[in-house]
This record gives C-alpha cells, structure tokens and sequence, in this order.
C-alpha cells in the first residue's frame, strides 16, 4: 500500500515529537511520524530529566528556554498540566577549576536574563541537608530551574501535535528511506508498505545511523550509556522541593526523587556501542550486567566527598539507557548537501530533555526556510566532514565527550 505525506518523521522520542510539534505550529503541511515501539519509550523514559538552564555553549540556552516556552504553550492548548517542578537548582564549586566555570555559568546567565545568585557554603547546606559543605567554595542558585516527567513531556509534544493535524503512527518501525537521484522519496515500512514524502526527518535517536548509513549519510553521534542511581527514601535528608545539585569535581548531579535522591555520576571513560547492538527496542539490551555496582564502586569516590554517608546508604535503582553523543557535544540538526529532503534531530548528548523543544524548533525553521532563531552552524550535521559511525574509534571519540562532561 503507498501513502503520501508532505514530511514524514522516524522516531518518537523526545526530538521527534518535539519537531512534529513544531512542524505543526508552522503548518508544514501533512506530517507523519513512526515510531517503532511506542511513544516516549526508549531513551526518553530513562531520562533523569533535569532541565538546566545553565549553558555557556552558544544558542544552547535560547533552545533550553524554548523548551520552557513549549511547556506552557503545550499546557495551555491542552489544558493539561504537565508537572513541571521547580525545585531550582544549584551548580556547586569547590575548586579552582570549577570556580572559572561557575562564573561563566553566572554569567551567562546574567546576560540571558536567567534569574541566578552566587551563593556560599552555608547556603547551600540549607538547601541540601545532605550535603557536606566544608569543601565547598560557592555555587549559583537558579531558582527557576525544574525538572519534568520526560515521558509525560515526550507525550505532551506528541499529544499537541496530533491535535495540530499531525498522524501519529506507533508499532509502525521504518525498515528503509527511500531515494532516487540523491533526494529522499520516503519511507518503507516494516510490512513493506510505502510512504511517499519530499522530506524525511531523521529521529530514530540510537538508530539513527542504521536509516541514513545505507544512503550513505554517516552521523556523528553513537550511542553511549547514561546511567544513575536512585537511593533509598529518606525524606529528612531528600525533601522533595530540593533543588537539582550539578557537582562539577566530582562530575555529578543530584535530584530529589519523591524522598529519594538521583545520583548520577560520570566515569572517566564512558562505554560506547555500535547502534546495532541496541536491538529494536532497548528493554533487551543489558546496559551494565552488574547493574552498575562495579562503575559506582570505581566512580563514586569524588562524590563520597561531598556525600560521606553515601556509601553506606541503600540504593533503592538503577537506570542506564542510550544516549547520542558527538565529539563536540553539540547536536546533530539540519539537513546535509549530498541528500535533498533528508533532516536529522539527533546526538542529544544528554540534552534532549531540556533541549529538545529548542531542537524542534530549530529544526522546523531549517526545513521551512524560515530564519532561525539561534545560529545552526553549531549543529551542522557535516561540520565534522565524512564519518563512519560504526568504526569503533569514531565510537570512542563520542564516548570521550561523555567522559568529560561536568554539567547537568
Ligand atoms: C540515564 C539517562 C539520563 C538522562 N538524563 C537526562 C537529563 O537529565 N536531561 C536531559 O535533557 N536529557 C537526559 N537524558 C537524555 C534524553 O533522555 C535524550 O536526550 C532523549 O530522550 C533523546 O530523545 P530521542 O528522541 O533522540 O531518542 P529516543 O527516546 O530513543 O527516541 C528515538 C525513537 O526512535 C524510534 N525508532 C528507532 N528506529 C526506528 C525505526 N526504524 N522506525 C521507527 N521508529 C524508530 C525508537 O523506537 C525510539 O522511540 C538522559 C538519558 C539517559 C539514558
């Protein structure tokens, strides 16, 4: 059977749901979006889902604020509420080397019109009862930072734009992009019916590659784990409005989870994979085979720093997923010159929660040809020339953006 579309779009996750929203605002015309499994459920329901503003990177504060932005229109056309907590957060120094990244961070702020403070130690504690403060030199306290349901996030886009007219298709995996003299023509489904489009987008977050390598379009993200931990309850020492903590020395950040506290924490070398080894559906790929006590045991150490009685608190889950990440850690949006209609919104770098209305819309700017509202050079899907993703030392190299992450 052969369908038509004016744009069709693979994936839906956070970044192909956001640019279905998007694409709809912008009445791009008629919008399919497949997605193999079901909505919101691969990388985006292992999210911690911190939404933090505080980015030095050029553009990414304007897409992060775009995500706020999309919250509340979504909120409002839905009149639903998507339970945003805005608990504030607090991104803590106790270094000279996290100092010079703090006061940029404050600044960038400052100059974006982000409500932030410079706060001390003592503060802090007061915020965090948990936290050991005598190493901790200062901190920036925005307190209009949140956190959100990623998935219920993920559905609201999802929801939002069908109401917008978009076709939402989930249990439809796409087994193929079709093309002809270097323009995409659409899309082969699973049970090699058609879908005929001018435009694909490339959504499929960790499968990304496997759909637009055969075209001959290698891009530069690999999957690479994500992974954190969720303690026991202990309301006294994790109230539920505490804010989100970023803990740069020890390349952590915290987050209170309903009187448990998320920890996540970065190892100094990050595990990659080739984006065949994600299976169709990550509910059958074994992430960490321990369930991650050998990297806690390896990696926790700077943290215990600041946590003492971490190690001998109970840990309650664990949660590992996917995540794209680019050598640079900036996305992966826009299209590429050797393939006429072909779009991409992917290498999230564990950003997609906060970033991805911005993503969206980025994205939905390229494709219309409107002007964009950050500049796309920073994402240019070729700004790295001709890769190949499956070749293990590309992989590493996106495994070593992870590795060095200090943010949130
Ligand atoms: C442990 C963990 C913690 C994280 N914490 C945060 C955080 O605090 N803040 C933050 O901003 N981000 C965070 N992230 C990152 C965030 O989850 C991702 O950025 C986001 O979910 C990426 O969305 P996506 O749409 O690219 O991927 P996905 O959610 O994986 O969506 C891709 C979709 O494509 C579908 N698909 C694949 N192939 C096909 C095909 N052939 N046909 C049809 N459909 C297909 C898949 O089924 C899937 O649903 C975290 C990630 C992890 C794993």
């Amino acid at each position: 059977m052969t369908q038509t579309a004016d744009i069709i779009i693979i994936g839906g996750g956070l970044l192909g749901t956001s640019a279905a929203y998007q694409l709809a605002k912008r009445k791009a015309g008629k919008i399919v979006l497949c997605e193999q499994n079901d909505i919101a459920s691969q990388a985006t329901s292992r999210a911690a889902c911190l939404l933090t503003r505080a980015r030095t990177k050029p553009g990414l504060m304007e897409l992060v604020q775009e995500t706020y932005d999309c919250i509340e229109e979504i909120e409002t056309e839905l009149n639903e509420s998507l339970d945003l907590q805005q608990v504030g957060s607090l991104t803590i120094s106790a270094s000279e080397a996290s100092k010079k990244g703090l006061e940029d961070t404050y600044m960038a702020a400052q100059r974006f019109g982000i409500e932030a403070e410079m706060v001390g130690p003592k503060a802090v504690k007061e915020m965090l009862p948990w936290i050991d403060n005598t190493s901790v030199r200062e901190a920036v306290w925005m307190p209009t930072d949140a956190f959100i349901d990623a998935a219920l996030l993920c559905n609201g886009y999802a929801k939002a734009a069908k109401k917008r007219g978009v076709v939402v298709r989930t249990r439809t995996g796409v087994s193929a992009i079709l093309h002809s003299n270097q323009r995409v023509t659409g899309v082969r489904l699973g049970n090699n019916d058609e879908i005929h489009a001018p435009v694909v987008i490339d959504a499929a977050g960790a499968w990304s590659n496997l759909l637009s390598y055969p075209l001959g379009i290698g891009l530069p993200h690999t999957p690479v784990r994500s992974h954190f931990w969720i303690t026991e309850v202990n309301p006294s020492l994790f109230p539920a409005n505490q804010p989100f903590a970023v803990l740069p020395d020890a390349r952590a950040f915290t987050r209170p989870d309903v009187g448990a506290l998320i920890v996540g924490i970065r190892e100094p070398e990050c595990v990659s994979y080739d984006p065949k080894e994600m299976k169709t559906n990550i509910e059958h790929v074994d992430f960490t085979p321990d369930n991650g006590w050998s990297t806690l045991s390896q990696s926790a150490s700077l943290f215990e720093a600041f946590f003492p009685q971490f190690r001998d608190l109970g840990i309650a889950h664990y949660m590992a997923g996917p995540s794209c990440y680019v050598p640079d850690a900036n996305f992966i949006i826009g299209g590429v010159s050797s393939m006429e209609g072909f779009y991409t919104s992917s290498g999230c770098c564990g950003g997609g929660v906060a970033a991805g209305g911005g993503m969206g819309r980025l994205l939905s700017e390229i494709v219309t040809g409107e002007e964009t509202f950050v500049n796309a050079a920073p994402f240019d899907p070729e700004r790295f020339g001709a890769i190949n993703p499956f070749d293990p030392a590309f992989q590493k190299s996106c495994a070593d953006a992870r590795s060095n992450k200090k943010g949130g």
